[in-house]
């Protein structure tokens, strides 16, 4: 029996189960980046990271501790410390709030850090721009390691 529409003498299409579940996992994966873009640009938390990465890019994940809470503003500094666990926000430089921007841009007791770490006019270098350079993210790492190790001390310190 001839078929009714003549089929045209063509070889089979080639594919497989792998190749239509590679099209189904990128098609999901643009429709979830889309959907998670959309929620970041319009949503009100997360705002401290939003002014460094305004636009999600999954191959810009950064899984250092001691910047994540400086790109956060969580964790170690006193504003957080003082907003979540009602600590002192006054730092030992005198300065009331210690806030990421303090921290990088303005604290005296990080000065001889950012002297080796950081160009000479990074006051100038809007935040995002200065963490592209390796050897600012190496003097911040740096700045929050001491910290860290300053707070974890006077922590000890009360327990005794
Ligand atoms: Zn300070």
């Amino acid at each position: 029996m001839k078929p009714l529409i003549p089929m045209p003498n063509r070889p089979p299409l080639k594919t497989t189960l792998t190749t239509l579940l590679n099209y189904k996992k990128r098609y999901i994966k643009t429709l979830v980046m889309k959907d998670v873009s959309n929620e970041w640009q319009t949503s009100c938390k997360g705002r401290a990271v939003y002014e460094i990465c305004p636009k999600i890019k999954i191959n810009r994940l950064l899984g250092n501790f001691y910047l994540n809470q400086l790109l956060t503003g969580h964790g170690v500094l006193a504003s957080y410390q003082h907003k979540f666990f009602n600590k002192d926000p006054k730092r030992a430089c005198g300065h009331v709030i210690e806030d990421r921007l303090h921290l990088i841009y303005q604290c005296s007791k990080w000065r001889k850090i950012r002297q080796k770490y950081f160009p000479a006019n990074f006051s100038n270098i809007a935040l995002p721009q200065l963490l592209q350079s390796n050897s600012v993210r190496s003097g911040l790492e740096t700045i929050l390691k001491q910290r860290l190790e300053e707070s974890l001390s006077a922590t000890e310190d009360n327990l005794q």
